[in-house]
């Protein structure tokens, strides 16, 4: 039985929710008023947590594995392992200043007082680049320290900027771009780890459908040779004959990134009724 934490309420509770479920992870009654719950149909127990206190439990060995934000990781710096970046809960970590502060640079936080809820991110930051600011750790509503004369800057997460702007606030530097990690300890037993691989071959199998489409296109055999030197493929792509004498069918899986671009010059080569279609998992 794998232990897994994951934000009991917040940002993170529904995409963490989502997670499992693409996973066909089935999680016995509603989850989201119990502080625990059990899967019905994989070796996973889910516990609900303060996302603060995930990268501790997870350390400790009371949960094995987390979903928690990248930024609560590093100010927590805990030893536990990364095991997969998974592409929500993103924001950034800046640093932002009242709308009519000058700023040409990081010297201009030299002796400035700036408010943080993470003072350990923010004082390895200013070390690093040699800075010497008085940094006021403070444990919420960081964001209106400043217009309360207790700070002149702020450290803190931004996502669309809505919050810093209601405030008053301009955003100046961003010191990393953060997003929800899965995170475990730092030394699972093999049966966990095991659980732990199989839930990850999941995670994977739908980031690399996500990532990718199928595609059907006919065309007349003298093209297929342009026509496949376009199509990335997984192999090769696959070619049927169509009923109709000197066509084929032909079908690949193309990167979603580019898949635009392919389609053009796959029309331009040749092909016609191209068919765009999407794909549920990938196992590569
Ligand atoms: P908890 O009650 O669990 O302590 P919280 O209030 O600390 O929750 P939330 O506001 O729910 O935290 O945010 C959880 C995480 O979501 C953040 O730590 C961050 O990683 C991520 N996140 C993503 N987008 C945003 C955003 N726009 N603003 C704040 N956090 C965001
Ligand atoms: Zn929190």
């Amino acid at each position: 039985m794998l232990r897994i934490a994951i934000q009991k309420s917040g940002r993170l509770f529904e995409d963490s929710i989502a997670l499992l479920r693409d996973a066909g992870i089935v999680l016995g009654s509603s989850p989201s008023r119990l502080l625990r719950a059990q899967a019905s149909n994989f070796p996973l127990e889910v516990i609900f947590l303060r996302d603060d206190d995930i990268p501790e439990y997870v350390e400790e060995g009371v949960v094995d594995a987390g979903v928690v934000g990248e930024n609560v990781v590093l100010e927590k710096n805990k030893s536990i392992q990364i095991i997969d970046r998974l592409g929500f809960g993103k924001c950034r970590m800046c640093i932002a200043m009242p709308k009519n502060a000058k700023y040409s640079g990081l010297e201009s936080l030299n002796n400035l007082r700036i408010a943080t809820t993470y003072n350990r991110i923010l004082t390895d930051f200013l070390a690093k680049k040699h800075i010497r600011a008085e940094i006021h750790a403070i444990s919420g509503a960081v964001e209106i320290a400043p217009s309360l004369g207790l700070a002149d800057a702020i450290f803190d997460i931004v996502g669309t900027g809505s919050t810093l702007l209601a405030n008053g606030l301009r955003e100046v530097e961003t010191l990393l771009e953060s997003e929800a990690l899965l995170i475990a300890g730092p030394s699972l037993p093999p049966d966990k780890q095991e659980i732990l691989d199989r839930l990850l071959f999941r995670l994977n199998a739908n980031r690399n459908a996500k990532g990718h489409r199928y595609i059907l296109m006919n065309a007349p055999n003298a093209r297929i040779p342009d026509i496949i030197r376009l199509l990335p493929g997984m192999k090769s792509p696959t070619v049927l004959p169509l009923a109709l004498e000197g066509w084929s069918s032909l079908h690949s899986v193309v990167p979603e990134a580019i898949f635009w671009d392919v389609l053009e010059q796959l029309k331009q080569a040749g092909a016609e009724g191209i068919l765009v279609i999407p794909i549920e998992r990938m196992i590569v």
